[in-house]
C-alpha cells in the first residue's frame, strides 16, 4: 500500500500508512534524511546538483526550514545579521527541487532490515537510502533552579531569537551569568557585552577552553574577555539558580558565594543524539559509527555531522567532530555515497569563532592538549593579538590556529593533513611563506 505524502507534509487519511516504494513496486526511490541542520541541508542540495531524479523527504522535528548554527551565537545574536542568514535555502528552493520538507515531524523509530521510519510514533515512511543527521543535544545542568524560566540554553534558531529578545530587552546594567566558558559561552559572554549587560562567567576549569587550546591560550582567550569586562570565576560550579517573582534573581556557586542575575545561560556541550540508531540496533560508540564513506552498521543507512563518529584516513580513527564545517562538508559526501559515488570522507576538523574585534580559525586535531609531549608555538606575538598559534607533537603538527591573520587556514589544513615532519624553525618565521611547508 503506498500513499503520497503531500508536499506540505501531510498524508491525505488520517490512518497510519506505509509510503515510499514497497519492494517491486514502481513507485519512485525514495531518499530520506532525518534532520533540519546544516548537514541535512548540505545533503538534500547535493543529492539534487548531483542529479538524482527520484524523492526526497527531509523530517525536522523543529518547524524551521534547515539552518546552519553559527550566527546563532554569533552575527545574529548580536543583532548585526538578519535572521534570513541562517537558512540553508528558503521555502521555494524545496520546492524548484522537490525536496519535500517535513517540519515538526519527529522519527520515532528505525526498522533497518524493513527500510522503514515511523513518524510520531504512527506513520511510516519507507525509504531506499537513509542519512541519520540528527545532530547533538545539550547537557543540561541538574541542580535546584535550573528550571526557572530565566535559564536559557542557545542550540536552537528558536533559543537564539529568544535570547536575542532577552539581550535586547535587558540592556545596560542588566545581570547575566554564563554558566560554561567552551565557544557557546565566550561568544554568549561577548554578545551580552555588546548588549550592554554586565556578564559573569562560571567554569569549573582553570581557564576558558582548557581541553580544547591547553592552559596558555585559554589564559590568553581570559585576558581578552576581561579586557572587554567580564568577570570569570573559575574553579567553581552552579550549586543552586534562586528564582523570584517567577524569574531567576540569582546563582550560588559550590565556594558560597552569591551572583546576582537576571537572565542565566547554560552552555556545558552537547550530546550526539543517537537514540533512533540505538533502539533500531545500529552500531553507536561516541556517535554513529561509521566507516570512511559515512556507512553505518546497516545496509543503506548513512549518518553524517555531529551525530557521526566517522573514520578518518589521516587520522587513522574515528572522530566525532561538533562544528559547522564537519557539517557541510559531511553533508555532502553523505550525500555522495547515498548515491554510490566512490566518496571517503577525510576532513581535518575545521571552525572558526568571532569574540569582540577578534576573529579566529582553528584546523586539526590534537587529541590530549595536556599530554606531555604536546607543545605549542607560535608565528607572531599573541600579545599583539595577531598570530597564529601551532600544536605539534615532536616535528608533527597537529592543529593550528590563525587569530587575526588570514588565508592561511588552507595551508595549515595541509600541513597536517600531509603528517610530515615540519622544520620549526620556518613553521613560526613570518617571513616563510606557509604553502612552502606544506608541500
Ligand atoms: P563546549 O565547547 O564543549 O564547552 C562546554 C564548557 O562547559 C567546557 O569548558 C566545560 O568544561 C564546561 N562545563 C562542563 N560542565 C560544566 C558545569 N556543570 N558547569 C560549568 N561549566 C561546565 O560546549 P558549548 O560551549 O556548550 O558548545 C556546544 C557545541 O557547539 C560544542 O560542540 C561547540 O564546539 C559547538 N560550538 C562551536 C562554536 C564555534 O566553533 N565557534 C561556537 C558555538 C558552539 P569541561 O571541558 O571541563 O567539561
Amino acid at each position: 500500500m503506498t500513499e503520497p505524502i503531500t508536499p506540505d507534509g501531510e498524508t491525505e487519511r488520517d490512518e497510519a500508512r506505509e509510503v515510499g516504494r514497497p519492494p517491486g513496486s514502481n513507485t519512485p526511490e525514495t531518499f530520506v534524511v532525518v534532520g533540519g541542520g546544516l548537514t541535512a541541508g548540505r545533503a538534500v542540495e547535493t543529492l539534487r546538483s548531483d542529479g538524482y531524479e527520484g524523492r526526497i523527504v527531509l523530517l525536522t522535528d523543529e518547524e524551521e526550514l534547515p539552518y546552519e548554527r553559527p550566527p546563532l551565537s554569533k552575527g545574529y545574536l548580536l543583532g548585526n545579521d538578519p535572521r534570513s542568514v541562517v537558512f540553508c535555502h528558503d521555502e521555494s528552493w524545496y520546492a524548484q527541487n522537490r525536496v519535500e520538507v517535513r517540519r515538526g515531524v519527529r522519527a520515532t523509530m528505525l526498522d533497518t532490515t524493513e527500510h522503514l521510519l515511523t513518524l510520531d510514533g504512527y506513520h511510516e515512511l519507507r525509504y531506499d537510502q537513509l542519512l541519520l543527521a540528527t545532530g547533538s543535544r545539550v547537557r543540561t545542568l541538574d541542580v535546584p533552579g535550573a528550571q526557572l524560566p530565566g535559564v536559557r540554553y542557545l542550540r536552537t534558531l528558536d533559543d537564539s531569537d529568544d535570547l536575542l529578545a532577552l539581550l535586547r530587552a535587558a540592556g545596560g546594567g542588566r545581570r547575566m551569568v554564563v554558566v560554561g566558558a567552551g565557544w557557546i559561552g565566550l561568544e554568549v559572554a561577548a554578545a551580552g557585552i555588546s548588549h550592554g549587560l554586565s556578564v559573569t562567567v562560571v567554569e569549573p576549569e582553570p581557564c576558558p577552553l582548557r581541553r580544547v587550546l591547553g592552559d596558555e591560550l585559554g589564559g590568553f582567550f581570559t585576558a581578552l574577555h576581561t579586557d572587554h569586562g567580564v568577570d570569570f570565576r573559575f574553579g567553581a560550579s552552579v550549586e543552586e539558580i534562586r528564582g523570584e517573582r517567577g524569574g531567576v534573581a540569582g546563582v550560588r556557586l559550590s565556594d558560597g558565594t552569591e551572583l546576582p542575575a537576571e537572565l542565566v545561560v547554560v552552555g556545558i556541550g552537547v550530546r550526539p543524539a543517537v537514540e533512533l540508531a540505538v533502539a533500531a540496533g545500529i552500531a553507536v560508540d561516541d556517535g554513529i559509527v561509521t566507516d570512511e564513506r559515512l556507512r553505518t552498521s546497516a545496509q543503506d543507512v548513512f549518518a553524517a555531522g555531529d551525530v557521526a563518529d566517522s573514520y578518518r584516513p589521516w587520522l587513522g580513527r574515528r572522530l566525532r567532530v561538533e562544528h559547522w564545517s564537519n557539517a557541510q562538508d559531511g553533508g555532502v559526501a553523505a550525500a555522495h555515497s547515498m548515491l554510490g559515488h566512490d566518496h571517503v570522507y577525510d576532513q581535518v576538523p575545521f571552525f572558526f569563532s568571532d569574540q569582540y574585534d577578534l576573529g579566529l580559525e582553528y584546523s586539526g586535531f590534537v587529541d590530549d592538549v595536556a599530554a606531555p609531549d604536546v607543545r605549542v608555538v607560535y608565528r607572531g606575538d599573541p600579545a599583539s593579538r595577531e598570530f597564529i598559534a601551532f600544536w605539534l607533537r615532536g616535528d608533527r603538527l597537529l592543529a593550528g590556529m590563525n587569530v587575526n591573520v588570514w588565508d592561511v587556514s588552507g595551508h595549515i589544513e595541509a600541513i597536517v593533513k600531509a603528517g610530515r615532519p615540519v622544520d620549526v624553525a620556518r613553521l613560526t618565521d613570518p617571513s616563510v611563506p606557509l604553502e612552502s611547508l606544506a608541500g
